[in-house]
């Protein structure tokens, strides 16, 4: 029996970030859309904490409103922590022009709002739609079990894949390949942390390196509901060391390094079950093939440290729109220069600095006590999420001297 086939100009596989801007930036040019989300939302995803570069793409796919209007914890910035020593960047005094601010969002609310948006737009948006096949090509088609179980068809002019950690068409179509970074893993939870008022700037994520271990490090975001988002990353290595339940691994791990040992004595942790994930870096051969691009996670995956997940999922949601544009004008469009490669630029830029923070070179560079106020403010605009502007020398540092030049100043 043949399937029912349904048609539209974009389809889109997920509702995640990089999903519900696109949606929004091809509704804005009139296109139809819809959405095909296998969960139903709101749910819990992990990248609680934005970056304000991230809020240009928010503001021009018109979902600003939206977002303010939620209530998340406002950012401005992010301190870092190092056995005794801490320092912080504010990321309203930093080299690139733009947003400053941003946002610390629970990711179950903000997915939401996102996809809520953009169905507001216009976009169809379908929850417990599952992708289950795909065929690229001129007019790719994919196959969709809706939640009674039926399957059918959808063809469209142009298919994005957004599926994030499911890496939907990576997986089908054999473009997956190794990340060049080391198998790591996180273990997270939100506590209610209790800080007496004042006690705490909420308005910055705490990134804490392990007093021992350069290359163990713990997230502490704020959130704007008295709850904090509590995380380690380490090699699996590290991490089996500790034994017990998730919970109390966790809280071991927390409790090794002072300054959360302090900031959390009175957290309660019972506020949601300890969660998981190891070895979430990936590649792809290709970000675009016949009638497809993939966008944010279902592309590259670097690393979390630099909270730079979110921005880039809307990144490459802003110039894969534009590349649908101007292909619906009826323009050649080269995906390769046009959308990877300027993808690419930037994911290189935070790939540098993720490097350098695991090796310890970045994280004496940031405790350096004598920074160069014009340098660390091109510092700050790249940890805001300022990735793309080839005006910052640590951007357009292709070859990465620029920063080993600087490894080496404040290491001395
Ligand atoms: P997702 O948000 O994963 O959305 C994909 C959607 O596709 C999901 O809703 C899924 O249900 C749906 N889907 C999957 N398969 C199918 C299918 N077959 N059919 C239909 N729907 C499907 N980023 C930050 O910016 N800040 C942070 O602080 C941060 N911290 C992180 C910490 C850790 C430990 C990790 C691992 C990542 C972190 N990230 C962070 C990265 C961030 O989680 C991702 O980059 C971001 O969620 C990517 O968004 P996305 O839209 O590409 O995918």
């Amino acid at each position: 029996m043949s399937l029912r086939i349904e048609t539209t100009d974009v389809l889109i596989i997920g509702a995640g970030p990089a999903g519900s801007v696109a949606a929004a930036f091809l509704r804005q040019q009139g296109r139809s859309v819809m959405i095909l989300e296998r969960q139903q939302f709101p749910r819990f995803s992990i990248g609680e904490s934005l970056l304000p570069q991230s809020m240009e793409y928010i503001e021009a796919a018109g979902l600003l409103r939206d977002v303010v209007e939620a209530g998340f914890q406002y950012k401005n910035g992010a301190t870092f922590a190092r056995g005794d020593q801490t320092t912080w960047f504010d990321f309203r005094d930093k080299f690139s022009p733009g947003w400053g601010t941003t946002y610390q969002v629970q990711r179950a609310t903000f997915d939401d709002v996102l996809a809520r948006g953009a169905e507001r737009m216009g976009a169809e948006l379908r929850f417990q739609h599952e992708v289950l096949a795909v065929e690229p090509g001129e007019r790719p088609r994919v196959t969709v079990r809706s939640p009674e179980g039926e399957e059918y068809v959808v063809e469209a002019a142009f298919l994005l894949d957004a599926s994030g950690f499911a890496r939907l068409l990576p997986r089908l179509l054999d473009l997956e390949r190794p990340s060049n970074f080391p198998v790591r893993g996180a273990l997270f939870t939100h506590v209610r942390d209790n800080t007496p008022a004042g006690s705490f700037d909420r308005n910055k994520i705490v990134i804490t390196t392990h007093p021992e271990h350069v290359d163990v490090w713990y997230w502490t975001i704020p959130f704007s509901n008295g709850c904090c988002s509590q995380g380690v990353v380490a090699e699996p290595s590290f991490m089996e060391k500790y034994t017990g339940t998730d919970l109390e691994r966790l809280q071991a791990m927390v409790a090794e390094a002072p300054n959360l040992r302090r900031l959390l004595v009175n957290a309660e942790w019972d506020v949601m079950p300890v969660r998981q994930i190891v070895g979430y870096s990936a590649n792809v051969s290709s970000l675009v093939g016949p009638g497809y691009a993939l966008l944010g996670n279902a592309g590259e995956f670097l690393d979390p440290v630099f909270s730079s997940g979110v921005t880039i999922a809307f990144k490459s949601a802003q110039l894969a729109a534009d590349c649908l544009e101007r292909q619906f004008a009826g323009e050649t469009v080269d995906w390769e220069q046009d959308f990877s490669e300027p993808l690419r630029m930037g994911v290189r830029t935070f790939r540098r600095f993720v490097e350098s923070w695991y090796a310890g070179g970045f994280q004496n560079i940031i405790y350096h006590q004598d920074q160069q106020p014009e340098v660390k403010r091109m510092i700050c605009a790249i940890l805001a999420g300022y990735a793309w502007d080839r005006n910052n020398p640590y951007v357009a540092d292709d070859n990465g001297r620029r920063l080993r030049v600087l490894e080496e100043l404040c290491s001395a």
